[in-house]
């Protein structure tokens, strides 16, 4: 995957991070336009009703702000179960979504890409 540098105007402040295995396309685009500290991407995902919540994101496509990277303290990916192991209550997205929320951050979702192992 190659990213054109224009197309990003917050490239300098806001690493992108991008799975190895998605691609881009012009329903991207709208991704790299709000002004927000975390912007994620969507892509098909076999349930769909996880992205009913605009504050939702998964890795994919999302970039943060610097200074949210800087604030947010590890451990950032932890998948969280039900008590009994059995069910998966957060993926490693939902977990570290939750501590940008809690530090305050604005979230926003845009544009989509292919995710391929989905
Ligand atoms: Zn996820």
């Amino acid at each position: 995957m190659q990213i054109k540098t224009p197309a990003l105007p917050f490239g300098k402040t806001h690493p992108v991070f991008a799975d190895n295995d998605i691609t881009l396309s012009k329903q991207t685009d709208a991704f790299f336009r709000p002004d927000a500290e975390v912007v994620g991407a969507m892509f098909d995902l076999p349930d769909m009703a996880t992205w009913s919540d605009p504050e939702v994101f998964h890795f994919g496509l999302v970039r943060f702000h610097r200074h949210v990277l800087a604030a947010i303290q590890p451990p950032w990916f932890q998948r969280v179960y039900t008590p009994d192991g059995a069910g998966l209550v957060k993926c490693g997205c939902q977990y570290l979504r939750d501590k940008v929320k809690e530090e305050g951050y604005r979230i926003a979702r845009a544009g989509w890409c292919r995710h391929w192992h989905y």
